[in-house]
């Protein structure tokens, strides 16, 4: 029986990539070893590291005045090395939309005058706060935002994102890759790797190289991105098995159009399964039409026992993952790069024959 994997992170690779890693399992690039055994310091994994480097410059357009970044702890230490990096004049302003941006803002509060500028936790993060009615402050050093909810299936369009003269910092964890940016829009983007690039293990950070260098005399010299900008994240060991994944994953995207293939991959896969959630009178989506992801699809039956039978009889018809956050409940179905059309597509015809046998 075919699996499709719904996980929200880490979540489904592409067949391709994870067949292409398995055939250099033993003997990768003629060393007659696997890339998990060689020096970081080799030439062989040079190579991986940095055209891993150079693919996602490529695929992202990122400019030449931003540094990119491989680094290790996960986005959640990003919450902290943000702050550590750029309070210069010790202010930022955040926009508070879920779990992992009130997470960031409150590491964020140890380390200077931060303030939370808007919430939509009085509706349970069933929408993104209207950016352009906030009165962000002058003279702050950056303003953070989450722009894409995995938990809560929000996110932000191009055009929602606030437009101000301030620095923008956006946790992009779950939508690098996925949906196009525009990397000048932003000061700094950083992402686990989990949802969308790589197995866990490896945060992207892409930094623009005028905020580099002006850290707080405390931060951790591993959390310094001048540390590692100026090491090319070679400081110490990086996750190297990861990074090479992440190359194979990038290559795959890059051979399938890059990311504005993925773009509109993702757009039909979510507009199939919002389109038939909101013709139907059994399933529900509460996020708020014009802020809904493009990779994360919370839905609920209409009681919590149906929700719990759903679960399990998807899962045995190969439907895997697809239990909601605990903080939301219900379903969630997350369907980032590696979900093929296909698995949308069985999602959706095993959502319709459920439906009429508990109807
Ligand atoms: C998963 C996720 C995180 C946490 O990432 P870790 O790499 O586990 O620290 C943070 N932000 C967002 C938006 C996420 O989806």
């Amino acid at each position: 029986m075919k699996v499709y994997n719904f996980a929200a992170g880490p979540s489904a690779l592409s067949d391709e990539v994870l067949e292409a890693a398995k055939q250099q399992m033993f003997d990768f690039a003629g060393t007659g070893v696997s890339i998990m055994e060689i020096s970081h310091r080799s030439k062989a994994y040079d190579a991986v590291h940095n055209e891993c480097i150079a693919l996602i410059r490529e695929l992202m357009a990122v400019p030449d005045n931003y540094e990119i970044l491989l680094l290790q702890g996960g986005a959640s230490l990003q919450f902290e090395a943000v702050p550590l990096n750029l309070l210069v004049k010790g202010k930022a302003d955040y926009v508070v939309t879920g779990n992992f941006s009130k997470k960031a803002y409150m590491e964020a509060i140890k380390y200077g005058d931060i303030v939370c500028q808007a919430t939509s936790e009085d509706k349970n993060f069933t929408y993104i706060p209207d950016v352009s009615e906030i009165r962000f402050r002058q003279d702050i050093d950056y303003i953070h935002i989450t722009s894409n909810n995995t938990i809560f299936g929000t996110a932000y369009k191009k055009d929602s994102i606030p437009r101000t003269d301030a620095v923008l910092v956006a946790d992009m964890s779950s939508s690098i890759l996925a949906q196009q940016a525009d990397v000048s829009d932003y000061g700094l983007i950083y992402a686990g790797a989990q949802k969308n690039v790589a197995p866990a293990g490896l945060t992207v950070v892409i930094v623009r190289k005028d905020l580099i260098g002006h850290e707080m005399p405390l931060c951790p010299t591993m959390m310094k991105y001048s540390t590692q900008a100026k090491n090319n994240s070679l400081y110490n060991t990086p996750p190297c098995f990861c990074i090479f994944m992440a190359t194979l994953n990038l290559r795959w995207i890059k051979k399938c159009g890059g990311v504005a293939a993925m773009e509109e991959m993702n757009t039909l896969k979510s507009d199939m399964l919002y389109d038939f959630i909101d013709n139907s009178a059994f399933y529900k989506n509460s996020v708020v039409k014009k802020d809904r992801s493009l990779v994360n699809v919370p839905f609920t039956t209409p009681s919590q026992e149906l929700d719990a039978k759903f679960v399990k009889e998807a899962e045995s018809a190969g439907l895997i993952a697809l239990k909601g956050h605990r903080l939301v409940g219900g379903m969630r179905a997350s369907m980032y790069n590696g979900m093929p059309v296909e698995g949308t597509k069985a999602l959706i015809a095993f959502m319709q024959k459920f439906e009429l046998e508990n109807k």
